[in-house]
């Protein structure tokens, strides 16, 4: 109990606040800037039992600020998940730490949440998003969302008693038009605030629920600007209203397959079904190259060339590693 004196100490968790940490389980989905600093937070905490998911590697642009996370593990390639848990459990290795590398998508997504307290949304696009909403309401299980871009960040807490994540959004971005750190970049400070607030509120769901607000926070910490916003229930939410679980159904995440002989990725996704004259209009106006013919877009981006076609597959060009291929097609398309 040494360990967790200082927490212990304060009046609102206490020995019994504790107890209940150390015997809640809790999956983290994402093992990026927001998910490494979450899962570190709750580690600490005593949570006892961490799981996170993460199908990527560790590369050299993500130690800027995804922590812990070494260059040596970018060096190696290491899965994220992987490697996470293994310093995960360097600093506490009375919890345990559950890594699984892995898409959290389609029908597996029920499956990986069944036994936890509370999942952490720590990923960074809409369709792993719309997943863990509708695999929460089957499992009526509390979730924090968070998400970051720039020097702004957002979060908010569902329950299954009040709104769900798609009464806020009620459909995914329009192709493109999704935000990516990649092309819009990224503050450490500004994820690492939010996945601190997100780990507080997995630490509240689980010893105080009644001192959740369900409210959303959004932030700017170059403005240093903090506001709250209601969460109001859409009476009309397919999902938490109309009962409809459509990211349950099938894996909706692109996937990458290597075209042989060439240095190039063909990445295909069944949620793509892109407009390619009002995708160009998007693209350019987030001031990427765009040329048209008739049958596909060209891209340029992060010195690649990518080629989109009217059925959502792209090629993407001058590389033949298929994490790479798939970072650089959910950066353009925002899925
Ligand atoms: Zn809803």
């Amino acid at each position: 109990m040494e360990r967790y004196s200082r927490q212990i100490a304060l009046p609102f968790v206490g020995k019994a606040g504790q107890a209940k940490l150390g015997a809640a389980k809790v999956t983290v989905i994402g093992c990026g800037a927001l998910g490494t600093v979450a899962a570190e937070l709750l580690v600490r905490g005593g949570v006892g039992c961490v799981q996170i998911v993460d199908r990527d590697v560790v590369e050299l642009s993500n130690l800027q600020r995804q922590f812990l996370f070494t260059e040596r593990d970018a060096a190696e390639r290491l899965p994220k998940a992987m490697a996470l848990a293994a310093h995960l459990q360097t600093i506490n290795s009375d919890v345990e730490i559950l890594p699984l590398v892995t898409d959290f998508s389609g029908s597996k997504a029920v499956d990986m949440l069944t036994g936890s307290t509370v999942a952490v949304d720590a990923t960074d696009n809409y369709v792993t998003r719309f997943t863990i909403n509708d695999a929460c309401l089957e499992l009526k299980l509390p979730w924090v969302y968070g998400g970051a871009l720039g020097s702004r960040g957002m979060t908010a807490t569902f329950r299954a008693e009040g709104a769900c994540f798609r009464c806020l959004f009620s459909e995914l971005p329009m192709l493109g038009a999704g935000d990516s750190c990649e092309i819009e970049g990224v503050l450490a400070s500004a994820t690492a605030t939010i996945a601190a607030l997100q780990a507080v509120e997995v630490m509240k769901l689980i010893i105080a629920p009644h001192a959740v607000q369900g409210r959303i926070l959004e932030l700017d910490v170059w403005n240093s600007s903090f506001h709250t916003l209601s969460l109001q229930r859409d009476e009309s939410c397919p999902a938490c209203r109309g009962g409809l679980r459509l990211f349950l159904a099938g894996d909706r995440l692109p996937e990458a397959s290597i075209v042989c002989g060439r240095n190039s990725v063909l990445v295909s996704s069944a949620t793509a079904q892109p407009d390619l004259v009002e995708l160009a209009q998007v693209l350019a106006a987030k001031g990427l190259v765009v040329t048209r013919t008739k049958f596909s877009l060209r891209v340029e981006a992060q010195e690649r060339e990518v080629i989109v076609f009217a059925d959502g597959r792209a090629l993407i060009n001058g590389t033949s590693d298929a994490h790479e291929a798939r970072r650089v097609y959910q950066a353009i398309l925002g899925l």
